[in-house]
């Protein structure tokens, strides 16, 4: 070993431990429990340490990561684990981030990582195929879908809101943004820090589809532009969080070009049901947008961080970021480098292990997944209607479906309410499965979303006997 270089000693030794490990973690996914149920003071103080300045034996971190930090993370990829919408993640994206990570690529410039910079223009290229933009449209590879509004969000701030980049938001007038009262709470994040201010959005109403309601956003514009704001854009749900609703597309289009509004979808979740059979309509017009946001670490199944932003017209977010661009690295250099292309300097590649993995499944696999996704919540469905005691509680559009307990003893909202918390909460302690609440209205209800390519009819099964079983013992001490 040279004089202050950091090898390992036997670094293809303790890879392969490592290797051994992530395998071992990978084969017992599908075991009890789902959420490991230690609380955070007690794993504080269990996982508690002083800075090492000292060297400390490889052996004994090995074995702690085997004892302490392994047992409690959580299976996110669990055939049950249907919260959030936090992926199953696959092989092929795991080894395709190990590479990642191996090979130590910064491709923020060209010249620091020339084969993952054009990776991701490859793997770029073929969602903007996928929601059917042309040649001039581009995008990159973010953290997810928060950054990826975020990114858009400043693009058209920036196109439609008079170059703020330089000059700041002080002539560009109360700049006004629209979504429906299902929009993401990352939209209100990104707004706040677009320094328009999270007040500054108007919430159109939905239907009973919860699809947004057009008239109302139209009406909402013209009075805005009466009273003297700066309507700038509409974002548009490409599956909404909490419901899974998609808001017509083609719609939300003509306004927006009636209006010269930036035209934004948040299809962060969503955006994978264009590849299924069934869905794909859902989405017509999602072409003619400015701007979309789709997570390859949600329905893809691509291990996180991996969002996407994809951009109409690939200028569009070049001339957003290159008002603030560092000349200083660039010299004189022509190539593509992706700091122009969004908030980060320096990043990793997202690119590699979507690539990676498109490939070795074949995309036609993937929408395979995709689609038997949207077959279980409608097998779900199909289970729930033929019992009394439960309730759907939205239009299943894609592949989301809020439910509700309806207890025989009782009839008081806040206490159905707490009914299903309560669910929720044996649920996790039973450790077999793991879903999140939902608020519709003044309803709490129960949401299970399949993005999970583990989960199978028979699991659905088990699932619903669970949330029976359960559901009629809180009843009974509730
Ligand atoms: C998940 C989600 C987001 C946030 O994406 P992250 O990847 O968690 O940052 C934004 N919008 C919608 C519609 C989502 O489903």
């Amino acid at each position: 070993m040279k004089v202050n270089d950091l090898t390992l000693d036997s670094f293809e030794e303790y890879f392969s431990e490592i290797s051994d490990m992530i395998f071992n973690y990978r084969n017992n996914l599908y075991h009890d429990p789902v959420i490991p149920s230690i609380e955070y003071s007690n794993l504080k103080t269990l996982l508690m340490e002083d800075i090492p300045y000292n060297e400390m034996e490889i052996k004994n971190i090995l074995l702690d990561i085997k004892d302490k930090i392994i047992p409690n993370s959580t299976k996110v990829g669990h055939p049950l684990f249907l919260a959030w919408m936090n992926n199953s993640g696959c092989d092929a994206g795991t080894l395709g981030d190990i590479l990642t990570t191996g090979l130590n690529q910064v491709p923020f410039m060209y010249k620091a990582g020339p084969a993952l910079t054009v990776i991701e223009d490859l793997v770029v290229n073929w969602f903007c195929k996928l929601i059917g933009f042309n040649d001039n449209s581009g995008g990159a590879l973010v953290s997810g879908g928060t950054t990826a509004n975020l990114t858009s969000l400043l693009a058209a701030r920036e196109i439609k809101g008079g170059s703020v980049m330089r000059k700041g938001l002080q002539d560009s007038g109360k700049l006004v943004l629209y979504m429906s009262e299902q929009g993401h709470t990352s939209i209100e994040r990104a707004v706040g820090v677009l320094g328009i201010g999270a007040d500054n959005i108007r919430k159109v109403s939905v239907d009973n589809n919860f699809k947004i309601n057009i008239n109302d956003l139209e009406q909402n514009i013209s009075n805005d532009i009466k009273k003297g704001f700066s309507p700038f854009c509409v974002v548009a749900q490409g599956g909404s969080a909490s419901v899974g609703s998609v808001d017509p597309l083609d719609k939300i289009s003509d306004i927006c070009k009636k209006y010269n509004l930036w035209m934004h979808v948040d299809a962060a979740y969503g955006g994978a049901a264009i590849l299924s059979d069934s869905k794909k309509d859902l989405f017509k017009g999602i072409d003619q947008a400015d701007s979309v946001t789709i997570d390859p670490h949600k329905w893809f199944f691509i291990p996180p961080e991996a969002g996407l932003v994809l951009i109409k017209s690939r200028e569009n977010l070049y001339n957003t970021f290159t008002k603030t661009s560092c000349r200083a690295y660039k010299g004189n250099y022509e190539e593509k480098n992706y700091l122009d292309y969004g908030v980060q300097t320096a990043r990793t590649s997202r690119a590699l292990k979507i690539w990676f993995a498109f490939k070795i499944y074949g995309l036609n696999k993937i929408k395979a997944c995709i689609e038997n996704n949207i077959v279980l919540a409608d097998e779900l469905k199909k289970l729930i209607l033929k019992t009394q005691s439960w309730e759907i509680l939205n239009p299943v559009d894609l592949s989301i479906i809020c439910i509700r307990y309806l207890p025989e003893n009782f009839t008081e909202n806040d206490k159905i309410n707490e009914c299903q918390k309560l669910i929720l909460v044996e649920l996790e302690k039973s450790g077999k499965a793991f879903l999140s609440p939902v608020m519709i209205g003044d309803l709490t209800g129960i949401r299970i979303c399949f993005a999970n390519h583990r989960t199978t009819l028979e699991d659905v099964d088990i699932l619903f006997s669970l949330l029976t079983s359960i559901a009629k013992k809180v009843e009974d001490y509730l």
